[in-house]
């Protein structure tokens, strides 16, 4: 166990009392965001030299898994801030000094949240259906996004526009009292709900040039740099890490309720049922593979092996729908008692659920990950055959 892993667990242990009582109320959990704040977790990933704790990928990842197995939602939503902070400092580690401002924003506590998610049109990192109108100094723009997780906190958000007279994807970023940003509870959902993962309004928002890096054209060929390889990269692997904490907590505790129950008339356990050995095997067929694949994926990149998006996707894929699968089993493992909201069983098991929206959803990766191994170039037009 590191320093690190040993302040995940000890923040683990203070926010699982309360993981149940912040699902049922679908509120933000302000305490356990502040007490990361607090430990200096929120600024573990910034570079030593800037004032935080240079954690790195692998460490990263195992400290999500601990958080999220006790609470999923401020694992998630703190992610946001964490995954995009974590993979600028490494490309510091490689010589980049773009990110420092920064870096020395969330060393000294400023929180980091954002929506690439266009309210109306959903998820495609490429581009963006929010108008961005240039004007003098800078951009005006209007419009909607949304899944903005930590929106209750944040104190700085990125955000994607088009610019309307080019169509290249804007990239910008702004401080929360910017005028005409305005961030809207619509956060009711099934799962991780206390993510405040809020819409964000953008009335007449001046953006200046400073605040914009200009993105890619959408329509030229996609580039997979070292730059983007990062970004996807610690994306994937905490969200893997996420998803994978909160169904080794659901395995856990069938684990432990089938062992500890004794049902009237039988001489052993539950657990010694043949049905009940098979489930726990089934689990673990589904989890083992997936956290040997973060393993590989952390291990190679850490050996300098730039990943292709390919990799990076199957990552991502294997390791939510396993999670998935494991927490479907637990609660068959657990039975009836299994959907009552006394037992976290019922949490796990919708928490889990959001991991597939989590981009690439599988229908994108399906398509990359299987071009890759055909040897189709993902730009390749007509994407699909019309005959
Ligand atoms: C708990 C949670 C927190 C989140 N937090 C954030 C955040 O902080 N910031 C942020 O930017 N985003 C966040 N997201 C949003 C996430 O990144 C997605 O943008 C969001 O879930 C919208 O996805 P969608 O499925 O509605 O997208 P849509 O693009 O509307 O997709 C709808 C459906 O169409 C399919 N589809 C879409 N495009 C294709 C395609 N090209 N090929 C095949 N099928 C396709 C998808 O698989 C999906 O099934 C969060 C999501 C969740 C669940």
């Amino acid at each position: 166990m590191t320093e690190w892993t040993k302040i995940a667990t000890q923040l683990a242990e203070e926010f699982a009392p309360r993981a149940a009582e912040i699902d049922r109320e679908a509120r933000f959990p302000f305490e356990n965001v502040e007490r990361m704040k607090e430990v200096g977790y929120l600024s573990s990933v910034v570079p030593t030299e800037l004032g935080g704790g240079g954690v790195d990928l692998a460490t990263f990842a195992a400290c999500q898994k601990i958080i999220a197995g006790a609470c999923a939602s401020t694992a998630l939503a703190t992610n946001m801030h964490l995954f995009g902070v974590g993979a600028a400092a490494e490309g510091w580690k490689g010589g980049e000094r773009a990110a420092e401002p920064i870096f020395r924003m969330v060393a000294a506590g400023v929180i980091v949240g954002g929506s690439l998610t266009d309210a109306a049109t959903g998820l495609n990192v490429r581009t963006s259906s929010t108008p961005a109108h240039p004007v003098e100094g800078g951009y005006l723009i209007k419009g909607r996004k949304s899944f903005c997780s930590l929106a209750p906190v944040l104190q700085f958000f990125w955000g994607t526009a088009a610019d309307t007279e080019t169509g290249r994807l804007l990239l910008f970023g702004l401080g929360r009292d910017t005028p005409g940003l305005r961030f809207v509870d619509t956060w009711d959902t099934m799962a991780m709900r206390g993510t405040g993962s809020w819409d964000v309004v953008f009335e007449d928002v001046f953006v200046p040039d400073a605040a914009v890096q200009r993105g890619s054209d959408p329509s030229a060929p996609p580039v997979w740099d070292a730059a983007q390889e990062r970004t996807f990269a610690w994306f994937a692997v905490s969200i893997a890490a996420v998803y994978l904490g909160i169904a080794r907590s659901a395995a856990r505790f069938a684990y432990d309720y089938v062992g500890g129950r004794t049902v009237t008339g039988a001489s052993l356990p539950m657990a010694r049922q043949p049905a009940q050995v098979s489930s726990a095997a089934e689990i673990e067929l589904a989890l083992r593979p997936a956290e040997a694949m973060l393993n590989d994926v952390i291990t190679r990149r850490a050996a300098g092996e730039l990943l292709q998006p390919s990799d990076i996707q199957a990552l991502k894929y294997v390791s939510v729908n396993a999670a998935d699968a494991a927490v479907d089993r637990c609660v068959r493992m657990v039975g009836g008692h299994g959907i009552f909201r006394k037992l976290p069983l019922e949490r796990y098991y919708r928490d889990v659920r959001a991991g597939q929206f989590h981009p690439p959803s599988n229908d994108v990766a399906v398509e990359t990950i299987g071009k890759a191994a055909l040897g189709i170039d993902p730009a390749a037009e007509p994407r699909w055959p019309a005959d």
